[in-house]
């Protein structure tokens, strides 16, 4: 049986403020003392620094919690003429662990292809970071019955332009379009059947990352559907967007995982 510490992993989105990370610290040096869990923040890239003096100023009293900082998004390329762009040797420099690639928002509204994704997800790792890789079927896709062929296709351009061993050092968000933001989370089932699915399709080239790669569930994630999904046997915790904006609802989330 492979070990895979459950993460949960908060996406502020363009959410937040230095307040929220002195509040959930608060409540993480209060309550959490559990290293069975990965947390993860994601704030806002101005937010950064605030997060990470937080994590600096609670060390102690976080008492072996493991809580690491994650940004949303990062440029493919190394550094240059982008404006407004930050690239992952940025991000690792103001102690980034994390960052999240391919989110259904940043596919569809900024128009980030698949290839970006896959050229996103080797800036990470050439610049240290983890990539959080997040797929997902939309809902006409789901109703087409397509939802295996859109996420096999997503992984497949990732895993073409990275290798299947890249995804030693990943983790995959599952994030159904038609359930981020809309408080209609896939049910424990549907999530589980993803999940199986990807876990399975990784397995096939390295039985070894199909085996302890962590997989995410993402979409409407409360303290009130979280037990069932994250008790599904491949499902390894949550990126979670709403519900990491109210400290008493993720501190739960983290002890629920
Ligand atoms: P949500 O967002 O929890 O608000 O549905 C999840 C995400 O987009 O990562």
């Amino acid at each position: 049986m492979a070990l895979r510490r459950p993460m949960v992993a908060g996406n502020w989105k363009m959410n937040g403020n230095a307040q929220l990370a002195q509040e959930l610290f608060k409540k993480f040096a209060a309550k959490l003392h559990n290293d069975a869990v990965e947390v993860v923040l994601c704030p806002p890239t101005v937010y950064l620094e605030s997060v990470r003096q937080q994590m600096e100023a609670n060390k102690d009293a976080l008492n072996g919690s493991i809580v690491r900082m994650g940004a949303q998004n990062l440029s493919q390329h190394d550094f240059g003429a982008y404006t407004g762009e930050i690239s992952g040797a940025m991000l690792s420099e103001v102690g980034c662990r994390y960052v999240i690639i391919g989110h259904s928002e940043r596919r569809r509204m900024y128009g980030e292809t698949s290839n970006i994704v896959a050229d996103k997800f080797a800036a990470a790792q050439k610049h240290g970071l983890t990539p959080i890789l997040c797929v997902g079927e939309s809902g006409p896709a789901r109703e087409a019955r397509r939802t295996f062929e859109v996420i096999a296709e997503e992984l497949d351009v990732v895993i073409e332009k990275n290798g299947t061993m890249a995804f030693d050092n990943a983790i995959i968000a599952y994030e159904p379009l038609w359930a981020v933001g809309t408080g209609k989370s896939a049910t424990p089932e549907q999530a589980q059947e993803v999940h199986a699915f990807i876990r399975k399709r990784l397995s096939e080239v390295s039985p070894f990352i199909g085996e302890n790669i962590r997989i995410l569930y993402g979409g409407s994630v409360t303290p009130t559907n979280a037990a069932d999904l994250f008790a599904q046997p491949d499902v390894d915790g949550g990126l979670i967007g709403g519900a990491s904006l109210n400290s008493t609802e993720f501190l739960s989330l983290c002890t629920i995982a």
